[in-house]
């Protein structure tokens, strides 16, 4: 696995590359074989040594000019290529295509014309007007480029949950297993289910400290030892971030645990409701202020309960009101991790997926689903491989032919239409109405101005054939920030037309986030959880998708794809 993940890598540097030196289709080619390459489980030294070059042929997209790369990869650790490349092109020129809206076209000339090759560089420039020198530049370009340079700069300080969750369940495992541990728990932003993380903060339980962090700081992940103590170590992985483990005793553990998760200003709402009731809060537990008694510690209930409140779910935890509710005795029954009974956003390599939609298919079912919706791209998403109409008459025979093959599951057909930039589908009723599931997503003018994009989504509401609006704020995190329009408006158009809005999986997305779907759903607009996956994998990212939801208070019956078949069926499909 960490192989092919190595040479998919390399494959879109040289992507990325040749974009920079204006070469064409090529650069496609290589992102399609990275994209196969990292979703293959088989490692390719094995087929190299098994097949040789015939072996790596037999991957979908893969010609004997990239075979050969990978080949050479197994067998000398590099890719002369990608050695040239890098030699004709400096690294910070490939680092200012991070910048959003920083095309290969405009980076190129950045770096031929003003000689930029480094994102200090190109900051300087901007903030010295020194680019609108540039035909074609102007101020406006400047003042993108340093708020493109923000965002950047954020994205090296906070990854994305979705992705760091799995691997902080893995080091909370091995941590597990050192002896004495009794029981290892995920804290702080994490717990929390935040979209994006700063560090890893881990509690372990356990008597003797000092055996515990020996051990901890000799883990394979660990880079570097910051500072080592008995009850906290903080260290640096080796996958880039910061990592925190502290040893609590079991007397402190409930108090530590809430301590650990926070939010900071959930933390500060508890610490003066317990001076207001004559107590004090800490890390060591909830202490009477007259004995010195500590009567709340050993588990986090106990704490809460003694606050007089209802317990509150860690991703309710950042004082926007769930303290009130608790007190109130009002804290929702939120969504399980186990209540989505189908996926109704997921894409095939009919467009620009990476599995066959048998492949997917199979995985749904392996998921345990009772229905599953194929929603790929449309005919204005060139890029994404959008089906023409002829092309989605073709797909569903083949769905047709899967849905008798696989009993068991219901197969929903769809598709994820553009929402043009006047407001109408991608497809017209003729299309749309042999689909079961219509995701509307806007692909294109994120920047239409606010008005503008309110009635672009006012419009496709209009659109009878509507299940879904698909990621409905199009940000992408650390990467694009999202479009703007009256929303409001739109949830009480949404509600009052029937549409549900969705809460995007996908670990980029997270979209709705918290605050929207809080608003939405006082709004009475039904939400869908869903995937948006490209790949079987990312079927997987279902659960930060819910975890989403619960940080915007969703109860089941919130959820469309919450209800078994019969109800879906009755509620959603016409
Ligand atoms: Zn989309
Ligand atoms: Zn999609």
């Amino acid at each position: 696995m960490a192989i092919n993940k190595e040479i998919a890598a390399i494959f879109y540097a040289i992507a990325d590359l040749l974009d920079l030196q204006g070469v064409e289709w090529k650069p496609i080619a290589f992102r399609k074989a990275a994209r196969t390459l990292e979703n293959y489980s088989e490692p390719m030294d094995k087929i190299v040594k098994a097949k040789g070059i015939k072996g790596v042929m037999e991957l979908p997209g893969i010609g004997e000019g990239i075979g050969k790369k990978i080949v050479q990869y197994v067998e000398e650790g590099k890719i002369d290529e990608y050695e040239e490349l890098k030699k004709e092109i400096p690294a910070g020129v490939r680092l200012m295509l991070n910048v959003p809206g920083m095309g290969p076209k405009k980076a190129a000339r950045l770096y031929k014309e003003l000689k930029i090759d480094s994102l200090e560089k190109l900051e300087a420039f901007a903030k010295e007007g020194k680019i609108r020198a540039l035909s074609g530049f102007g101020e406006k370009s400047e003042q993108d480029i340093l708020m493109g340079l923000e965002l950047v700069k954020k994205g090296q300080e906070r990854k994305l949950m979705g992705i760091i969750l799995p691997y902080a369940r893995e080091l909370a495992k091995k941590i597990n297993s050192i002896p004495g541990v009794q029981r290892v728990e995920l804290a702080g932003s994490l717990r929390r289910r935040r979209e994006t993380v700063k560090d890893i903060d881990i509690l372990a339980l356990a008597k003797d400290g000092k055996k515990v962090m020996d051990a901890f700081v000799k883990l394979p992940d660990v880079e570097k030892v910051v500072s080592k103590g008995d009850t906290k170590t903080a260290v640096i992985l080796k996958m880039g971030l910061n990592c925190d483990l502290r040893v609590l005793s079991p007397e402190v553990y409930g108090a530590g645990l809430v301590h650990f998760t926070g939010s900071k200003e959930h933390n500060v709402a508890l610490r003066m409701l317990a001076i207001k009731k004559g107590m004090k809060l800490d890390e060591y537990g909830l202490f009477d202020n007259k004995s010195g008694k500590n009567l709340a510690c050993k588990n986090e209930e106990d704490v809460y309960a003694r606050l007089g409140m209802q317990y509150i779910p860690p991703e309710m935890r950042e004082n926007t009101g769930e303290i009130e509710l608790a007190q109130q005795k009002k804290i929702p029954e939120l969504i399980g991790y186990d209540a989505i009974h189908g996926d109704l956003h997921t894409h095939t390599n009919w467009s620009d997926g990476a599995n066959t939609t048998e492949e997917m298919v199979v995985r749904a079912v392996e998921l345990g689903y009772d229905y599953y919706a194929i929603t790929d791209h449309s005919k204005s998403d060139v890029i994404a491989n959008g089906l023409n109409e002829k092309r989605v008459k073709e797909h569903f025979k083949e769905i047709d032919a899967l849905q008798k093959k696989f009993p068991q599951i219901q197969l929903l057909k769809g598709a994820e239409v553009a929402i043009l930039s006047n407001g109408k589908l991608d497809y017209g009723a003729e299309t749309l109405k042999e689909m079961d599931i219509v995701v509307g997503s806007i692909h294109s003018g994120f920047k239409t101005p606010p008005k503008e994009m309110t009635k672009r989504l006012l419009t496709a509401m209009e659109n009878e054939y509507l299940t879904f609006l698909g990621h409905p704020t199009g940000r992408l995190l650390n990467q694009r920030n999202p479009y703007e329009y009256d929303i409001e408006k739109i949830l009480e158009t949404a509600a009052s037309n029937r549409i549900a809005v969705e809460v995007n999986a996908f670990p980029s997305r997270m979209d709705f986030d918290a605050d929207h779907i809080r608003l939405a759903l006082q709004k009475k607009v039904k939400l869908v959880i869903n995937t948006d996956s490209h790949s079987t994998q990312n079927l997987d990212f279902m659960e930060f998708g819910i975890a989403q939801a619960r940080r915007g208070w969703a109860k089941k019956e919130d959820v469309l794809n919450a209800l078994p078949w019969k109800a879906f069926q009755r509620e959603v499909l016409r």
